[in-house]
């Protein structure tokens, strides 16, 4: 919607907004809102709203601490709670310094810069549909999150194996009251695990919804008493959660330009070379798809979370899938993305890895259409395939190596980003699990 300053004074009115929430998005990824009473509209509005920036995770040092949020009006949504103190309504907003600049360390930012090289190279849209999973699980007395599921359903089940459903029906009606467009829901294959489709939208709009999603899709768990986690593998033996990025291109005249009736698979040149750019930096790219230590307890053989670099048409193993739909929705899915990744970051790392393909005419090579778990490491070796990064370390070590990931991230943001993923790698470096002591106290 593109709101004017009148229309958003209208709509507070008519809706009886009491509460404004500015949101935007850390270098972590983290949800950051200032909550203003709507007696500061005008204030808002003009964008002169201002927060002390030198205690969000990497951002500016205590110098330089004045920022202003620039709320994006397009992205008004009145969430559908908190009537008992009168509405509270969101607006996504753009980090800026106080002279004024578009700050740099502003993920959401970064994303637009990155879509600028986009339309610059003649395309108009990057489209991307995601497919968040996540678990619920049962809270203790005092209102902390424990490790009991809370059903034992499984893939597409129904009542009364998924006792989750009524409280996935209302996380839907609730996404749709603002505005979602939610394409489907379901049980997913492990215990206590679900997913919610929405339909895909441009990136920026895309990557607000991630967050806002998480934000319901917990809020909305809380009323039942239980814990809506996006961690990616919190349980050992089974599942952990994804959230899959399908993704296309399109031009001015609003054509996919992955799609070309004749092309091999229905696949234009275009997309070949923008999945020939996905599988080279794929590597590096999970150093910001997969972005915490326990992302990489998912990307092991065995529970449908991908581990090698390929792709296909054909089989879901490999990293990057080809759906069947052709025309207007013709798409790659990249199915390593984790839902703890920054979507701002992840997608336009993502998108710079793309088009760095179309750049420089990269050939994606054969699909694999082989269940790729089933081979062994011989024959991935005969057929090139390689493995993703296994732990966080190596992605990082991935990302330093490709040239890539500061353009993407931008110089501020690639260099923060490194060093905070170092510190938390060296954290978990250091402790010592119960797992080792299980295996070596008392063998040695
Ligand atoms: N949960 C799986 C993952 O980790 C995906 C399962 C599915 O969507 N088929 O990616
Ligand atoms: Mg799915
Ligand atoms: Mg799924
Ligand atoms: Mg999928």
């Amino acid at each position: 919607h593109d709101y004017t300053k009148d229309d958003i004074r209208q709509m507070v009115k008519d809706e009886d907004v009491r509460f404004i929430r500015l949101m935007f998005t850390d270098l972590m990824g983290s949800i950051k809102n200032v909550e203003v009473p709507v007696n500061q509209l005008d204030k808002v509005l003009d964008g002169k709203i201002m927060f002390d920036g030198s205690s969000i995770d990497g951002f500016v040092r205590i110098e330089e601490s004045d920022m202003y949020l620039i709320p994006d009006l397009s992205t008004w949504m009145v969430f559908p709670w908190g009537d008992e103190h009168g509405k509270v309504a969101r607006l996504t907003c753009s980090v800026h310094t106080s002279d004024g600049k578009v700050f740099v360390g502003d993920p959401r930012n970064n994303l637009i810069r990155v879509l600028g090289e986009m339309k610059e190279m003649g395309f108009s849209n990057f489209n991307i549909g995601p497919e968040p999973e996540f678990f619920l699980f049962k809270m203790d007395d005092k209102g902390n999150p424990t490790t009991e599921l809370n059903d034992h359903g499984s893939y597409f089940d129904l009542a009364p194996m998924d006792l989750a459903a009524n409280i996935r029906r209302d996380m839907v009606l609730e996404l749709e009251n603002m505005g979602f467009r939610v394409e489907a829901s379901h049980h997913e294959v492990a215990s206590g695990q679900h997913e919610i489709d929405f339909q895909y939208d441009n990136a920026v709009v895309t990557a607000d919804h991630i967050q806002t999603f998480k934000l319901v899709v917990k809020t909305v768990a809380r009323k039942y008493g239980l814990y809506a986690t996006f961690m990616p593998k919190p349980l050992n033996g089974i599942n952990g959660s994804g959230m899959h990025i399908n993704m296309s291109l399109f031009d001015k005249d609003g054509d996919n330009v992955f799609y070309d009736k004749d092309g091999d698979l229905q696949l234009s040149q275009t997309a070949y070379y923008f999945l020939g750019g996905l599988l080279k930096h794929a590597k590096a790219l999970t150093a910001v798809c997969n972005p915490i230590v326990n992302s990489y307890k998912r990307l092991v053989p065995g529970f449908e979370a991908p581990v090698y670099v390929a792709w296909s048409a054909s089989n879901r193993s490999p990293l990057v899938r080809v759906p069947a739909s052709r025309g207007l929705s013709t798409r790659l899915e990249l199915r390593s993305v984790d839902p703890s990744a920054n979507p701002y970051l992840a997608i336009a790392s993502i998108l710079e890895a793309g088009l760095d393909g179309i750049k420089n005419k990269i050939e994606p090579g054969e699909p694999i259409d082989r269940n790729i778990y089933h081979m062994d490491g011989q024959e991935r070796k005969l057929d090139h395939i390689e493995n993703l990064p296994s732990t966080l370390h190596n992605a990082l070590k991935a990302y330093e190596a490709d040239p890539l990931m500061k353009k993407a991230m931008g110089p501020h943001m690639y260099q923060n980003y490194l060093d905070a993923k170092n510190m938390e790698w060296n954290a978990y470096r250091q402790n010592v699990s119960q797992w080792e002591r299980d295996r070596y106290l008392d063998m040695l």
